[in-house]
């Protein structure tokens, strides 16, 4: 069976990409699999060319086939922001354990920002670059999107980041209350996921006659 890493050390974005993935013919390897993992240094102008980085450097390492991913929320009224920054909005979190409290004060500094926006200017969207690369480099690098509203109070505990703020105006619920079984079929990260199966499909078929 193939294998797949899946260039991330958050725990929370690799369980949402293992339940997306999951069904597919191939075996899922975290970075945790290996020692000694090299650095990406995310500093990139955009979301792709940081997942192609996670994804190039990770398939050089590994000699894998292996799956990068860079996300965050873009706010209309500032005017894209936090964007690529979305994870350092309030200062870069102290370690990987902190990373809950750096989401509350994202979460908080959000709020603020955003203290005298009316509901109608509260609008939002996710962005999720996939990038795949083996060890001979980039394969394919694709994009999904999903758009929402700020909320004005953070609400539900599912997902993590952005997600208790939020809001699907279609389910009058923010993504952290509406949990994994629906965020994972509509995220931005569903979309780039459902794109990148049908590079990976393609991938193995050519790697087996080839
Ligand atoms: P990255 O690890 O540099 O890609 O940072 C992504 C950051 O964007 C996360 O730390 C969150 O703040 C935010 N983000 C990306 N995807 C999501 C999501 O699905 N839910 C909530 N926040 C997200």
């Amino acid at each position: 069976m193939k294998q797949l890493v899946v260039a991330t050390k958050n725990k929370k974005k690799l369980s949402e990409i293992k339940d997306i993935l999951k069904g597919m013919n191939l075996k899922l390897l975290s970075l945790d699999a290996y020692k000694d993992v090299p650095q990406v240094l995310e500093n990139g102008k955009t979301f792709q060319e940081n997942a192609i980085k996670k994804a190039v450097t990770l398939a050089r390492f590994t000699g894998e086939l292996c799956l990068g991913e860079d996300s965050g929320l873009c706010v209309d009224v500032l005017s894209g922001e936090p964007g690529i920054y979305s994870a350092r909005f309030s200062g870069r979190p102290a370690c990987r354990s902190s990373r809950n409290k750096s989401d509350i004060k994202n979460n908080l500094k959000l709020l603020r920002l955003l203290k005298d926006v009316p509901a109608a200017e509260r609008k939002a969207y996710y962005v999720c670059a996939v990038a795949l690369a083996d060890k001979r480099g980039l394969i394919e690098v694709v994009e999904g999107n999903c758009s929402g509203l700020i909320a004005f109070e953070p609400k539900g505990s599912a997902g993590f980041g952005y997600d208790p703020l939020f809001y699907i105006p279609k389910y009058k619920k923010t993504f952290a209350q509406l949990g994994e079984k629906i965020k994972h079929k509509m995220s931005h990260r569903y979309h780039a996921l459902k794109k990148a199966k049908r590079i990976i499909e393609k991938y193995i078929v050519k790697s087996k006659c080839c």
